[in-house]
């Protein structure tokens, strides 16, 4: 069953609902390109992390008023990226209409306020899904292109 939100962008994505064992979701509605803006990330700033919120510099995180965003899970191999300088989510891959949509939490967080254990069942999977601060430098290195500038600024000056 799909919970009724509204897509204000591009009508590209929907929230599917899920079940105990897999929660909430967001799914492509349609075809998706690579490079299309998806939704955006209106909403208010705080000065600490918590569970739902993107951290857009240091000291900076927004906490959606889009609830799409509170669906959008962690994915190691992503298909979607967060631009915080836009505030808003891309594609980085064309996705097929029924796919879920996932961004790689890393590369936004530095510190996760609520670390999980990540079941993405990708190659490159990084298991506990922490933040920036405690991936190894190859980890680090393979999510560069999808950085928010605050951890390519830290990754580029100290690796
Ligand atoms: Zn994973």
């Amino acid at each position: 069953m799909n919970l009724p939100l509204p897509d204000v962008v591009t009508g590209a994505c929907y929230v599917e609902r899920g079940d105990a064992v897999y929660g909430n979701h967001v799914r492509a509605a349609r075809a998706i390109a690579a490079g299309e803006h998806l939704f955006d990330l209106d909403g208010s700033m705080v000065a600490a992390a918590s569970r739902h919120t993107i951290q857009l510099a240091t000291d900076r995180h927004l906490v959606p008023a889009d609830r799409m965003w509170a669906f959008l899970n962690h994915g190691c191999m992503p298909n979607v990226r967060v631009d915080v300088v836009q505030r808003r989510v891309v594609a980085i891959a064309p996705i097929a209409a029924g796919a879920e949509l996932r961004f790689n939490y890393n590369t936004t967080e530095w510190k996760l306020a609520a670390p999980f254990s990540c079941a993405c069942a990708a190659s490159a999977c990084s298991g506990e899904i922490r933040g920036f601060a405690w991936l190894d430098a190859a980890r680090r290195a393979a999510i560069r292109d999808w950085l928010a500038p605050h951890l390519l600024e830290r990754f580029d000056r100290f690796g």
